[in-house]
């Protein structure tokens, strides 16, 4: 029998008492110290890093846990490294060594203290905010956080210039706009996790990449030359990611990067990161409900694909000029623009992006070969609801009895909050729905981060 009265509360014993002031103290604390520890020898910037990690210390967020407590088991590796260099250094000198040894000993204990304090039952009362969402907000900062610093670390002077703006301007400073980016991607990814708030926050972080992208462009050539990826500039045509090598034959770093997107997101490149696509999604949502294309936007776009591969080589063998080739390409980007402006803008539908831009066709074909798909189950009841939603002309009434959207879906997830009978479903080899999507924008919100910071032209 369960007795209904009130149950008794014990009083927290004094050793669970302490160990919750060790998960408030010790991860600021450690962040600190670390702080201190970068300063030393002249790295301001990683000092920077290391207190905002301290700021995320302060937070009650579930994730920040997860973050956190290999952050500080780092910590401790980092000041038992530096301690074995300085007591080596004070033995050769014949110097006393056994404070500096304790004391950076201790160092090292405290923040292993602090990383199991933190992966333990006070950890989990300290960061007690949205533990749902704790593993994957973990994923999208550290994958973050890996990518960058690992960029940061390689790709600066004196190994070439440095690959994030930051560092471009003062020393250093790319450490901690490593930080604070990963902090927005942790942000991003709990807005586009939710599926109220998804729709909304994939439109809006796509223009900002955009904008951002457009605007080191343009200052670039407004005479700020460390806005230029290096110096030499090319033209921001979709196409030109294939067209280009193909027509140079070298230059495959934009290939590589849309390449590996398709590897790891099948066809979201193209309502995730491209930095044309978020024009043709701000055409079409000036109209309020898309219409679909006609039939032959799709054998069109096939068409448009297959010139974009002849027309290059085609060239080269002419041994057309470099201006002239340019010239061609400018002005197939300018009629992009054009079908955005009369036809994306009329239609609501991404004209440019699923009838015109042959990237997508190649990124919605080559995303066949990944196991990335979008799945309408058993639950749906016809109501089209979705319809009104996909602006990549890939949901009719067919589609939804066929169980799955037309070729050009990009995956963008907008017709999912439309469903209110929860049939529509990402789908990643034997995942469920639910961890199939949440890997799905694990992923995306990540590389949106980390093209955020690195892209540029
Ligand atoms: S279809 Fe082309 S322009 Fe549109 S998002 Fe994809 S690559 Fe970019
Ligand atoms: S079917 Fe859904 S996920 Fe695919 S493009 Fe259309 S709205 Fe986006």
């Amino acid at each position: 029998m369960h007795s209904s009265g009130p149950q008794p509360c014990f009083p927290p014993r004094p050793g669970a008492r302490v160990l919750d002031a060790a998960a408030y103290a010790l991860p600021p604390a450690c962040a600190v110290l670390l702080a201190a520890h970068a300063l030393r020898p002249g790295n301001p910037g990683l000092a920077l890093s290391c207190l905002v990690l301290g700021l995320l210390a302060l937070t009650r967020q579930a994730f920040a846990r997860l973050v956190l407590a290999p952050g500080l088991a780092a910590g401790a590796l980092i000041w038992a490294g530096s301690g074995l260099e300085l007591v080596r250094m004070r033995l050769a000198l014949g110097e006393p060594h056994v404070r500096l040894a304790a004391i950076m000993a201790a160092l090292a204990v405290l923040n292993l203290a602090g990383a199991l304090v933190l992966i333990a039952a006070p950890g989990k009362r300290r960061f007690d905010k949205r533990p749902e969402l704790a593993a994957p907000l973990a994923a999208v900062f550290l994958i973050t956080l890996g990518a960058l610093y690992t960029l940061q670390y390689f790709l600066r002077p004196p190994h070439g210039p440095a690959l994030l703006l930051a560092e471009r301007f003062a020393p250093t400073s790319g450490w901690l706009e490593a930080t604070l980016i990963a902090c927005y991607a942790a942000f991003a990814a709990a807005r586009l996790l939710r599926l109220k708030t998804q729709a909304a926050t994939r439109s809006l972080i796509w223009r900002l990449f955009s904008l951002v992208f457009f605007l080191q462009l343009a200052l670039g050539l407004l005479g700020l030359p460390a806005m230029l990826m290096t110096g030499a500039l090319h033209l921001p045509v979709p196409a030109l990611i294939v067209a280009g090598p193909l027509y140079r034959g070298h230059g495959l770093f934009m290939l590589w990067l849309f390449s590996a997107s398709v590897v790891l997101l099948g066809p979201g490149w193209c309502s995730h990161l491209c930095y044309i696509g978020a024009w043709d999604d701000l055409a079409a949502k000036s109209k309020k409900l898309p219409s679909p294309l006609p039939r032959w936007a799709v054998s069109a776009r096939a068409a448009i694909l297959g010139l974009t591969l002849a027309a290059p080589l085609f060239l080269r063998f002419l041994d057309v000029s470099l201006e002239a080739a340019l010239w061609t390409a400018a002005a197939f980007g300018l009629t992009g623009l054009g079908v955005m402006a009369l036809a994306s803008a009329r239609l609501g539908t991404m004209a440019h992006c699923t009838a015109f831009c042959p990237i997508g066709l190649l990124g919605n074909l080559l995303a066949k070969l990944t196991p990335w798909r979008l799945r309408v189950s058993l639950e749906c009841t016809r109501c089209t609801a979705c319809i009104s939603r996909c602006r990549y002309n890939a949901l009719t009434l067919e589609r939804l009895e066929s169980g799955k959207p037309a070729l050009s879906c990009t995956l963008c997830g907008d017709c999912l909050s439309a469903c209110k009978h929860d049939a529509l479903h990402y789908r990643f080899l034997n995942l469920s729905p639910a961890r199939s999507r949440t890997l799905f924008v694990v992923l995306a919100a990540s590389l949106h981060a980390i093209f955020l910071a690195v892209a540029r032209i």
